[in-house]
């Protein structure tokens, strides 16, 4: 079976990146092998009971990049341009993400191709359990822990946690089996806020060691779904100037500033942006040209590509989504010295506090917002600096920082296990 990209396929480019780290570490052509291939993966057709009586099927995956470190983890997304190479690339990132963070976890990643505009919420909830009942034999608290990920959220987790908890039969609710669920089910606070929290703090942290205050500083954010929008209430706490935001539909550009607190109750009640202030609303792909200091894409893979790449005006990208970037813009990007800093670093948020869920989950002793909050910006400023000084010691860009740091870590582990030389 073909797979067609309208770019790059994620897959070439993240096992390029495996390459470039496994052959500056002197690590051998059977680790680099080891390492850009998925340990398990499982292609799944689930039957759903549409709400006109008529049965549709749908294809999922679930893909467990690499579990030497520890149980793997990694969101689940449901959107229509789902396919085998996207998510085995996404699985490989939460890998490397999470040895970034020093989490005990290697990483997975799961999908189902589906516009979930197209159904009903109680089709919704019929295809979220028949995705459990289809991945249940090979997830597990101790095993593989699914979390929200693109078009999911704590509801989404809610269903999968009772249908996966009734499935093993055992009279108990496995709350540490899935993250990102409701605060009132085994939820964590703050983990709702978390990616985008993350994405603010790497860009305060980043600014602050390049001895720029945030404040000084204009800011544009694509995508404003659960990372864009809780980025930018962020970034506007910590004193950040917003000058642009999109969606899918349009951009909304304004040099004196946006509102996020206004625009984000707003996303809320719209599910859009548009329609928000007319006069400031431009196409879509305007937010690219803006002038401003930091870009932050926080949608989805390969939005910065060659054919726009040269308009981008930002000094600085902090990657809020997977994959933002093609290779071939990055070139063009650390050509005109842009700094870049890496999704595997600035959207690990969301993953730390996942870790600090099931942490409390298995603990059943749970944390404060402001515990949550403060953990979560410690472990992301000490991974930024660990990173910072790998970047000066090898000269090198702070992505190749990060698959050194990570793949230097996990090789060792590997070669512990015995699974590789
Ligand atoms: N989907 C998120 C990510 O890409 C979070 C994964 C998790 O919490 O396990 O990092």
């Amino acid at each position: 079976m073909t797979h067609e990209f309208k770019t790059e396929n994620p897959l070439v480019s993240v096992k390029k990146k495996i390459k470039t780290a496994c052959k500056s570490l002197g690590e051998t052509k059977e680790m680099y092998l080891h390492l850009s291939q998925p340990e398990r993966m499982l292609e799944v057709s689930i039957p759903v009971k549409m709400d006109n009586g008529l049965t549709k099927t749908f294809k999922g995956y679930r893909v467990q990049h690499n579990g030497s470190a520890g149980p793997t983890k990694g969101g689940i997304r449901f959107h229509t341009d789902v396919q085998r190479d996207e998510v085995i690339a996404l699985a490989s990132w939460m890998t490397f993400k999470c040895g970034v963070m020093d989490l005990p976890y290697g990483g997975a990643k799961g999908g189902v191709k589906v516009d979930v505009s197209k159904l009903s919420v109680f089709e919704l909830e019929r295809l979220a359990r028949g995705y459990i009942q289809a991945i249940a034999p090979i997830i597990g608290e101790r095993r593989d822990i699914p979390a929200p990920d693109v078009n999911t959220n704590a509801q989404i987790m809610a269903w999968m946690v009772d249908e996966y908890s009734n499935l093993r039969g055992i009279g108990q609710t496995l709350f540490a089996s899935f993250t990102g669920k409701p605060v009132e089910f085994g939820g964590s606070l703050a983990r709702n806020e978390a990616t985008g929290y993350g994405v603010a703090i790497m860009m305060k942290e980043f600014l602050e060691h390049k001895t720029i205050n945030i404040s000084d500083t204009t800011i544009a954010i694509q995508g404003f779904g659960n990372v864009g929008g809780y980025a930018g209430t962020y970034i506007q706490q910590f004193g950040g100037k917003i000058i642009a935001v999109s969606d899918a539909q349009c951009s909304l550009i304004d040099n004196d500033g946006l509102d996020m607190q206004k625009l984000h109750k707003y996303y809320h009640e719209h599910n859009t942006i548009s329609g928000y202030d007319p006069k400031k609303e431009h196409d879509r792909d305007e937010l690219f040209k803006v002038e401003c200091d930091v870009l932050c894409p926080c949608a989805l893979e390969n939005a910065i590509r060659l054919d726009n790449a040269e308009d981008i005006k930002a000094k600085i990208i902090v990657e809020g989504a997977n994959g933002p970037i093609t290779s071939d813009a990055e070139a063009i990007l650390n050509e005109k010295g842009v700094l870049i800093v890496p999704d595997i670093l600035a959207n690990a948020g969301g993953v730390i506090v996942s870790y600090f869920e099931w942490v409390q989950n298995l603990h059943n002793y749970y944390w404060s917002f402001e515990e949550v909050q403060i953990k979560q910006y410690q472990k992301m400023k000490e991974a930024l600096y660990k990173m910072l000084a790998m970047m000066s010691e090898k000269q090198i860009t702070m992505r190749e920082a990060c698959y050194m740091y990570s793949i230097r870590k996990l090789a060792k582990v590997v070669k512990l296990r015995g699974r590789c030389n």
